[in-house]
């Protein structure tokens, strides 16, 4: 069953509490976005639903509203459940859910993913939790071995849903979902609908409503272009794209890992600062990659569909189809990437003869025409190398030490010299902290920090990226 999209934009409209309204106020959410428009309303009446939605859409709102609205926090156990597909979607999932729960009374989210000690979030499910956010193999293990109980849960969430198909956690969700009471309300969200979805929705839904918003983007704010490349030209025509347009941050898509290997052993050849993100690096090595990336210590970060699903990064002004996709919605997906808020963004995709098929599949969903260019157009704009704003500086020492991001940040504008300006986003990690700095002072905060103290202790510290500095 479709539900028709609701009229109103408006917040207020909906069977919110005062004080989660001024909340919404106080966070600067003035309208529903459309997903929120369309699934509120059927959400907060309880109903179980599948929506349609990618991420920055506004759909893990869409979701923690409804939640939180099921909730009662004098109540001390679990009482809502969002599986997701990767720990960095878990993270930015348990941050919003706190932003928007800062409405009520002392309400915990506890997040339960891989790659981190068990002992800590035993201990975090110990002192009691509202709402558990993680990844489906973890909150089995926590299932198994009884530390996390489901009696009381009101609110089952699957968000990206078809991401975690696609990473083979089928039987993971079935093995949750039968754990949860059968009277429970079952929210899932999608980008794409691939069959698995509906085995989902057909074992683990209660007549489920369905909303979709049009799978378009704001035409105006996403800028795309296509060439024609001949297979031997295609990352070639990478780095003549990157020299023509300059962009500071790049996500390039390709279909395959290999591919993803390939295209960054020629960028780095031809100097730019690029680092690949696909499914089978270890969890330190993912981190470390999307820390560089996302705060501008790297220009392009390659990556295939699967690994970048989840990421949610603002400030990205170009996305690089260097496969074209054969899904036309993952193309859109894709695509979504740029352009976000009041930016604009462009969106190059590049095209072999035997990928026309597929062009024409995605001109039919976006239902424009595309708009071609010759790979001669592309003509260096600069001389100078395309080289990130900042570098990436490594501590080790991490919330394990009880670093803070606030000591980092005295030792460098204290001791050290340098104005708050010259220092970007710090990233304190379990075991290491990551300090964007700004490259002019990179090689001199190393000298300082190295002989200097954090907290009044002796830190081992080293740069990133130190090769793309000489
Ligand atoms: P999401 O698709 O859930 O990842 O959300 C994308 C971003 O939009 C997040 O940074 C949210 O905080 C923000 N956001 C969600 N809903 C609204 C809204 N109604 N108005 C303004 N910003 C919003």
């Amino acid at each position: 069953m479709t539900a028709p999209a609701s009229t109103s934009q408006d917040f207020a409209s909906l069977s919110l509490t005062p004080a989660a309204l001024a909340n919404l106020k106080l966070l600067g959410y003035e309208q529903m976005t459309p997903i929120q428009a369309a699934s509120l309303p059927i959400a907060l009446l309880g109903k179980d639903l599948i929506a349609q939605a990618k991420t920055g859409s506004g759909k893990t709102a869409a979701f923690a509203l409804a939640l939180l609205s099921n909730l009662n926090a004098r109540r001390f156990a679990v009482q809502s459940l969002v599986l997701c597909p990767t720990r960095e979607l878990a993270d930015q999932v348990t941050q919003e859910i706190r932003r928007l729960a800062r409405a009520e009374e002392n309400i915990k989210v506890v997040t339960l993913c891989g790659g981190v000690a068990m002992r800590g979030q035993i201990a975090s499910l110990e002192h009691g939790a509202h709402i558990v956010v993680g990844t489906p193999g973890r909150i089995m293990d926590h299932l198994q071995r009884g530390y996390l109980k489901l009696d009381a849960l009101n609110t089952l969430v699957l968000d990206e849903a078809d991401r975690m198909l696609d990473m083979g956690f089928f039987d993971d969700i079935a093995v949750v979902a039968r754990q949860c009471p059968t009277e429970r309300q079952t929210l899932l969200f999608s980008a794409t609908y691939p069959e698995g979805i509906a085995k989902i929705s057909q074992q683990f839904m209660r007549q489920p409503q369905t909303v979709t918003v049009a799978a378009q983007h704001d035409s105006n704010k996403i800028r795309q272009r296509w060439y024609q490349v001949r297979e031997s030209e295609r990352l070639h025509a990478v780095s003549a794209v990157l020299n023509h347009y300059r962009p500071a941050s790049t996500l390039a898509f390709c279909n395959t890992k290999v591919q993803c290997r390939e295209l960054v052993q020629v960028l780095k050849a031809q100097g730019f600062s690029a680092l690949a993100l696909y499914g089978e690096l270890e969890q330190r090595e993912r981190d470390q990659v999307l820390v560089q990336f996302s705060n501008r210590s790297c220009s392009v970060l390659v990556a295939t569909d699967v690994a970048a699903r989840g990421l949610d990064i603002s400030q990205l002004e170009m996305v690089i189809n260097v496969d074209v996709t054969p899904d036309a919605e993952v193309h859109i997906h894709r695509i979504g990437r740029t352009g976000r808020a009041d930016e604009e963004g462009w969106a190059i995709s590049l095209a072999s003869m035997n990928e026309m098929g597929s062009v024409g599949k995605i001109e039919q969903l976006q239902k424009i025409e595309s708009e071609w260019h010759k790979l001669e157009e592309l003509t260096p704009a600069s001389k100078e190398p395309l080289v990130p704003p900042m570098v990436t500086l490594q501590i080790v020492g991490g919330r394990k030490e009880k670093i803070r991001a606030g000591d980092v940040l005295g030792a460098l504008t204290g001791d050290a010299g340098f104005t708050r300006e010259q220092v970007g986003k710090i990233n304190v990690n379990e075991f290491s902290t990551y300090v964007a700095l700004d490259r002019s002072i990179a090689n001199e905060a190393l000298q300082k920090l190295t002989v200097g103290k954090v907290k009044g202790k002796s830190v081992r510290v080293r740069l990133l990226d130190d090769e793309s500095l000489a």
